[in-house]
């Protein structure tokens, strides 16, 4: 995809446009290929490929034939890939998945990354969520109520000891000065 959006023809022309108009010449498919990358192989940086010139000229025939077949049409229509069903509805791309993994797939890509998250408790049974706001770090409100008494476990482990002597130490500043607030009360009203 990388490469394609590289070597895409100037926006004036489609590729699409390109594609159809390209010659069904081994040399010019061979030109094409280098250009834009193969037709239906998934296209990897540095990996190897190979396409039949019959399937490629196949493939080139249904989108003339598409082409042809939307020319001049203001209607919806459908066009049927091999995973994907793809129609224009107001102007609008709408793909429709033809296997239950492509729909998978499909919402999995369409879903905003930042929001896609597992839940940060180790033994959480349901862990995928899409989080409703992005500071949302666990599934559901049990597992954020669990995190918390862990979290409270976790302070008295290691502040609480300190904590208890130091409310000690408070409580006994306190009481010192209640009795000497009584003591000059007492001394007042004398
Ligand atoms: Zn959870």
């Amino acid at each position: 995809m990388k490469s394609l959006l590289k070597n895409s023809p100037s926006s004036a022309r489609l590729l699409v446009e390109e594609f159809v108009n390209s010659s069904q010449d081994a040399d010019e498919i061979v030109r094409f290929t280098q250009t834009y990358g193969p037709l239906d192989n998934e296209a990897r940086e540095g990996g190897e490929f190979h396409f039949s010139l019959r399937r490629w000229k196949n493939l080139q025939s249904i989108f003339r034939q598409l082409w042809e077949g939307r020319a001049g049409r203001p209607v919806s229509r459908t066009f049927s890939g091999s995973s994907y069903d793809i129609s224009i509805h107001n102007r609008r791309l709408v793909s429709l998945a033809k296997t239950l993994e492509g729909y998978l797939l499909m919402e999995l890509a369409k879903a905003e990354a930042t929001r896609l998250r597992k839940c940060v408790r180790p033994d959480c049974s349901n862990p995928y969520f899409v989080a409703r706001h992005l500071k949302q770090q666990y599934c559901s409100r049990e597992c954020a109520e669990w995190a918390q008494v862990q979290w409270k476990k976790k302070w008295w482990e290691e502040k609480g000891t300190t904590w208890l002597k130091s409310q000690k130490r408070q409580n006994v500043r306190k009481t010192s000065t209640a009795k000497r607030v009584r003591t000059s009360g007492r001394s007042l009203a004398e």
